[in-house]
């Protein structure tokens, strides 16, 4: 079965913060927890997760491994929108179980892929960089390989491909514009072969400051079966480096989606609130707030 599971779907404060009292940090309700951002794709052979935040593989045990269904496919790569550590700072962790993995199944070990733009590679290499060197004095690959990602090109994983578009992500009360970042369009085989397609956005900074439907007007000729946008707030911030709910739904009319999910929630809104200010306005498809470890299968 094809499955696309929400590893984390919180902003990069996570699901709370640990000095407010506010009812939305507070919460009791499993869908206010939420992790710093990722999304795991499984198809029969292949796992995928596009951007891997702190709690991705905390996640990724609790929601996927589990319970195990037939047999144990390892995440054998990531694809990041973005240099913000709550996009990739889980990238260790996830090097770390595909060692174990082969280990575990006296396999041939091989490294993690890490799909990115370029520019994103040089901003986070001097963090993640020595993992892609072999260990001193071990006869072992790297634990991870970087594949670099431009936009308007196509990459392919396993039985995963996908499409990177430039986006634009502002440092949230700055001028200057984060280099390097994409949104993805990804194409796999549903359970009974059919290929679909589903848009991932990453982050993308308020629309008034970027000529967003001119970027993504390729993505808007594809038949998406699904999209998942970020939606940090509810309310529009002028001059934000972020997505508001009310402009994720504008993106979300032009990419015509058959169905979309909101994500990269920042602790504010509890999703109960959140829910209700969707069905307060017409909406021309089903769109929902996502939650961890929410799974769509196709
Ligand atoms: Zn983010
Ligand atoms: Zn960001």
């Amino acid at each position: 079965m094809t499955t696309v599971t929400l590893l984390g779907t919180g902003a990069a404060a996570g699901y709370a913060l640990y000095s407010c009292n506010s009812s939305v940090c507070r919460s009791k309700d499993d869908k206010d927890k939420r992790a710093e951002s990722g999304i795991l794709i499984s198809t029969a052979d292949t796992r995928v997760i596009f951007d891997c935040g702190r709690g991705v593989c905390e996640n990724a045990i609790k929601y996927v491994y589990q319970n195990p269904t037939d047999k144990v496919l390892p995440i054998t790569a990531v694809a990041v929108t973005h240099s913000h550590g709550d996009h990739w700072f889980g990238i260790d962790e996830l090097c770390s179980g595909l060692r174990r993995h082969y280990k575990d199944q006296g396999a041939t070990e091989a490294p993690l892929k890490l799909f990115a733009h370029d520019d994103t590679w040089s901003l986070i290499s001097p963090t993640i960089g020595r993992l892609t060197k072999p260990t001193r004095g071990e006869s072992r690959p790297p634990g991870l390989e970087f594949e670099p990602v431009i936009p308007g090109k196509t990459y392919r994983h396993g039985d995963v491909e996908f499409h990177p578009y430039s986006v634009v992500h502002d440092p949230a009360g700055s001028t200057s514009v984060l280099p390097g970042c994409v949104a993805y369009g990804i194409e796999m085989k549903a359970s009974n072969g059919e290929p679909f397609s589903i848009f991932v956005g990453g982050d993308m900074c308020s629309l008034q400051l970027w000529d967003w439907q001119k970027m993504l007007g390729r993505a808007a000729k594809v038949d998406w079966e699904l999209a998942i946008v970020e939606a940090n707030t509810w309310l529009p911030r002028p001059e934000s480096g972020h997505l508001s709910g009310q402009e994720a739904i504008e993106v979300l009319k032009f990419l015509q989606p058959k169905r979309a999910v909101l994500t990269h929630v920042a602790p504010l809104e509890s999703h109960k609130t959140l829910s209700n200010h969707l069905k307060r306005i017409p909406l021309p498809f089903p769109v929902e707030y996502g939650y961890d470890g929410m799974v769509i299968a196709f």
